[in-house]
C-alpha cells in the first residue's frame, strides 16, 4: 500500500511537549475519503493519551478526534460523499463490523475493540497505530465518516464530534425528555455540551461545579441551576432530586456525595474518569433507593449522525476558544486548570 507524508503535530514520549512531525497516511482506497482538516477539537483524552495517563501509550502520538474537514479525495466505491463536501470524523475510524455489537450500531462497544482515530492499532497497516487530527488531512473509511449540517459554525461544530456524542448518548439511552431533572457535573467540554443538549431535549438542568465563577456561564449556556459541590448546604438541598447524573470529572473524585442527590431509580452515569476510585462506594443509598452507577463511551455512527443533525435542527454548538496548532501545550496546561471555556479548537490552517 504506497503512503503519502502528512504534516502533524505529536509527541514522542509522555513526558516531552508536542511538537511538529510527519506522518504516514495510507493512499486513499476504495471505501476511503480523504479529509482536508480544517479544524480539531482539544478533548482532555487528548491530554491524557499524549501523557500516558490511561497507560498503554505509544509513541510518537498523536491526539485529535474532534475533526471537521472538507473532502479532497474520494475512493471508486464512494456512495455517501464526493469532492468538496464537509465531513466530520470522531473517536473511531473503524470497528470489526461483524460482532454483535457492531451489528446493532454500537461500534463504541465493538468486541473486538473499535479502532481509535488516535493510538489504536491500525486495521490497515501492519503494526502501525493511528495518528489523529492534530495534522492536516486524514483518510477514512466512509462508513465512519459523518456529515455535517450545512448551517453550523464549522469550529464550533467540531467538540460535537466528541464532547457532544458522549453526553448526548446516554442522556438518550437513559431515555431524557421533556421535564426529566438531569444534573451534570463539572463544567468543562463534555459537561457544557451535556447542559445544552440535556436542556435541548427538554430536561430541567442543573450543574454541579467547584467553580463559582462558572455560575453564570453554566445560567447563560441553559442550567436552570448550580451547585457549587464544596458547599454543603448546597448539596444537602437538592438531596434525592436527580433521574440522571452525567459525571465528566476527568480525575478520581468520591461519587458518594454524588449518589445521595439521586431520586429514586436515578442513575449516575461515569464518563469522565476511566480507573479504580479510592472512596468506597457506600451500596445503602443504592439498595434501599434503586439506584445505579454507570458507564457510557462515546456514542455509535448513526447515533451520532443522529446527534449532528438534532444540533443543526435546534442551532446547539460548543463555546470555543480558537487557537493555533503550536499554541497546543500551552492550551494543555490551561486545560488541567479547568481554564478553558469551554473547548480550544485548533486552527489546522497554522500547520500549513
Ligand atoms: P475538561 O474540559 O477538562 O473538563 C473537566 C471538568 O471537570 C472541569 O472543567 C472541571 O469543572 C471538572 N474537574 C476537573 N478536574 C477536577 C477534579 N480534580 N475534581 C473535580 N472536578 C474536576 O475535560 P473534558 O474534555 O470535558 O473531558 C472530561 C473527561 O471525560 C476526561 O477524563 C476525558 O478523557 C473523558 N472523556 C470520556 C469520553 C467517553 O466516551 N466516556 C469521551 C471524551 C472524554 P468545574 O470547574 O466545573 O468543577
Ligand atoms: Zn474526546
Ligand atoms: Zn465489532
Amino acid at each position: 500500500m504506497s503512503l503519502t507524508h502528512v504534516k502533524a503535530f505529536g509527541t514522542e514520549a509522555k513526558d516531552k511537549d508536542l511538537q511538529e512531525m510527519t506522518i504516514m497516511r495510507r493512499e486513499v482506497q476504495p471505501n476511503d475519503v480523504e479529509i482536508d482538516i480544517l479544524y480539531c477539537g482539544v478533548c482532555h483524552s487528548d491530554l491524557h493519551t499524549a501523557r500516558n495517563d490511561w497507560g498503554g501509550s505509544v509513541y510518537p502520538a498523536v491526539p485529535g478526534h474532534e475533526i471537521i474537514g472538507k473532502i479532497t479525495k474520494v475512493g471508486p466505491e464512494v456512495t455517501k460523499f464526493k469532492v468538496g463536501d464537509l465531513a466530520g470524523v470522531g473517536c473511531m475510524v473503524d470497528s470489526c463490523r461483524e460482532c454483535e455489537s457492531c451489528k446493532k450500531d454500537l461500534e463504541q462497544y465493538c468486541m473486538n475493540g473499535f479502532t481509535g482515530t488516535y493510538n489504536s492499532p491500525d486495521r490497515y497497516m501492519a503494526n502501525q497505530r493511528t495518528y489523529g487530527g492534530y495534522s492536516q488531512t486524514v483518510v477514512v473509511d466512509e462508513d465512519f465518516v459523518l456529515k455535517i449540517p450545512e448551517n453550523l459554525d464549522l469550529a464550533a461544530t467540531a467538540p460535537l464530534l466528541c464532547a457532544g456524542i458522549t453526553t448526548y448518548s446516554p442522556l438518550r439511552h437513559w431515555n431524557v425528555t421533556e421535564g426529566s431533572k438531569v444534573a451534570v457535573v463539572g463544567l468543562g467540554g463534555l459537561g457544557h455540551m451535556a447542559v445544552k443538549l440535556a436542556k435541548g431535549m427538554g430536561a430541567e438542568v442543573t450543574l454541579f461545579s467547584r467553580s463559582p465563577d462558572k455560575i453564570q456561564d453554566a445560567m447563560d449556556l441553559g442550567a436552570d441551576s448550580v451547585v457549587i459541590s464544596t458547599y454543603e448546604n448546597e448539596m444537602n438541598a437538592v438531596k434525592g432530586k436527580f433521574d440522571l447524573i452525567i459525571d465528566t470529572v476527568p480525575y478520581d473524585h468520591d461519587i458518594n456525595p454524588y449518589i445521595a442527590t439521586l431520586g429514586i431509580s436515578g442513575t449516575l452515569v461515569l464518563v469522565g474518569y476511566l480507573g479504580k476510585m479510592e472512596d468506597m462506594l457506600n451500596t445503602v443509598p443504592m439498595i434501599l433507593g434503586r439506584k445505579s452507577v454507570a458507564g457510557s463511551v462515546i456514542g455509535g455512527i448513526k447515533e451520532t449522525q443522529e446527534m449532528l443533525d438534532f444540533c443543526g435542527e435546534k442551532g446547539i454548538t460548543s463555546e470555543i476558544e480558537i487557537i493555533k496548532m503550536q499554541d497546543i501545550n500551552e492550551a494543555y496546561g490551561r486545560m488541567l486548570k479547568s481554564d478553558v471555556k469551554y473547548r480550544f479548537v485548533i486552527d489546522m490552517k497554522s500547520l500549513a
